[in-house]
């Protein structure tokens, strides 16, 4: 039996985008999931019958791919997303005579909404301002590209930016797009965020907070999809073996041939996957110089009558970095969502301490005068890779005939500047990955 039918190795953003664009062109397509729940790192959990997400997560109007494959598989972003004009707000303790940080794009056309959101900023000093826009300005005048690739850091520092400008705007900024210290996130892909997301568009930069739980947002809508184009999607299903033969690749010790394969796992996994063949020892060693930094999620649940002024805020200087009021975007009133990215000494605490410490900071910054009636701490130790300078990063094509790559780690399919590990690369990459199949098997 001739193999038709193309196989996608993991039912997470990447390889639910992949499987879409193909069957969207006619090919026939079978996903693996190991997971019983599609999504991978962006997916629901159920935790002692509640219904939360693996990790806060938020969305820019610069994913374009991503919020294109939503409409297509049937998602109204009016009733799946709370759009809200970009905003970023970080508290300090209250009665703290500097103030709060805010900065919020006004309602005009592009460059000048970006303009007003620096110039009306709360919370910086006029030199500051100017500062800040002088180095933005310079990032655009040269193109949001570096000669060389280097660490935030020192960009910023050789930028002429303060401490206190580092502090208010650039670490919360950083830490949140590229899950990595500033000491050591790539200046170059911050670069490529601010040109898509703060100097884009005016739409690009509004933040896109889900009202509903990851897996429904795009991967089970996307299955449901493919179910009615002849498309199938097996959860629970892990693939351990992967294997070339003369009739197609094999999956576990499955019948089937399939003609084609899209690996859509993160990096170390793809690396554990990835057939023993000299041409894929160089991919193999890429994979393997990925590094990785965590997020951790913390859930508290207050009374009901809890409720912030946003539904998401940053706060400075302290432990929690961004929280988010469930109450306001989920409907479930009186839940925040604490998120903690990238690794710090809270990264080795145990759930109980973390939570005990995110409330009594939450009691500083809030005025929360009573204790949450249960907590939940989710630890993902490997969230995202470390977005470092330089990191060489693979593309879609293995190096093997019929073995392609998908995952928010791989390089630009369009040359256009790598992004950091979110659910837009993870979206991009699967299209790509699905193009190159199309192409080799003569469908594109
Ligand atoms: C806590 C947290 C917060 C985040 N916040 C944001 C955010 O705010 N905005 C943003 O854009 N991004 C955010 N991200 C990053 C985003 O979630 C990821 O970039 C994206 O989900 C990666 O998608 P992926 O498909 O490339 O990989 P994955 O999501 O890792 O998908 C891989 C899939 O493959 C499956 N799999 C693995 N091995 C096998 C196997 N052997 N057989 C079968 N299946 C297998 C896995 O179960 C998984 O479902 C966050 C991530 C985390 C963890």
């Amino acid at each position: 039996m001739t193999a038709s039918r193309i196989a996608i190795i993991g039912g997470g953003y990447a390889g639910m985008a992949a499987a879409v664009t193909l069957a969207a062109a006619g090919a026939r397509v079978c996903v693996f999931e190991g997971a019983k729940t599609l999504g991978g790192r962006a997916r629901a959990v159920e935790l002692d019958g509640r219904l939360l997400d693996n990790g806060q997560h938020i969305l820019i109007g610069a994913y374009r791919t991503l919020l294109g494959l939503m409409q297509q598989v049937g998602v109204a972003e009016a009733t799946a997303l709370l759009r809200l004009p970009l905003t970023l707000q970080q508290r300090v303790p209250r009665g703290e005579a500097r103030g709060d940080f805010r900065m919020v794009a006004p309602d005009w056309p592009a460059p000048l909404h970006s303009l007003g959101a620096l110039l009306g900023a709360q919370g910086l000093a006029w030199r500051e301002k100017f500062s800040l826009a002088r180095l933005l300005l310079q990032a655009q005048l040269g193109g949001f590209r570096l000669k060389q690739d280097g660490t935030v850091l020192d960009w910023l520092r050789a930028g002429g930016q303060s401490p206190a400008l580092i502090e208010r705007f650039w670490q919360p900024l950083t830490v949140a797009a590229l899950n990595t210290p500033l000491e050591s996130a790539s200046a170059q892909v911050l670069l490529t965020v601010l040109r898509d997301s703060l100097l884009g568009a005016r739409r690009d930069g509004d933040l896109l907070i889900p009202r509903i739980d990851f897996t429904a947002l795009f991967p089970q809508p996307a299955a449901d999809w493919l179910a009615q184009r002849d498309g199938e999607v097996r959860c629970s299903t892990p693939v351990r073996a992967l294997a070339r033969e003369e009739a197609g690749w094999r999956i576990n010790d499955g019948a089937e041939r399939f003609a084609a394969v899209v690996l859509a796992v993160s990096p170390q996994r793809a690396s554990a996957l990835l057939p023993e063949q000299a041409a894929l020892a160089p991919l193999r060693a890429t994979l393997s110089a990925f590094r990785y930094q965590p997020i951790q999620t913390v859930y508290l649940q207050y009374a009901e009558t809890v409720r912030l002024d946003l539904p998401m805020q940053g706060v400075a200087g302290g432990l929690c970095q961004w929280v988010f009021d469930r109450g306001r975007i989920h409907g479930t009133p009186g839940l925040l969502a604490v998120v903690l990215s990238a690794r710090g000494a809270y990264s080795d605490w145990d759930a109980a301490t973390l939570a005990g410490r995110v409330h009594a900071e939450l009691q500083q910054f809030f005025a929360l005068d009573q204790a949450p009636r249960w907590h939940r701490v989710i630890h993902e130790k490997r969230a995202t890779f470390a977005c470092t300078p330089g990191l060489p990063r693979p593309g879609n094509a293995s190096g093997v005939a019929g073995l392609w790559l998908a995952g928010d780690y791989t390089a630009s399919a369009d040359g256009n500047g790598d992004y950091p590990a979110t659910l837009e690369a993870a979206a991009r990459s699967g299209v790509a990955a699905a193009q190159g199949v199309l192409r080799e098997t003569g469908m594109l």
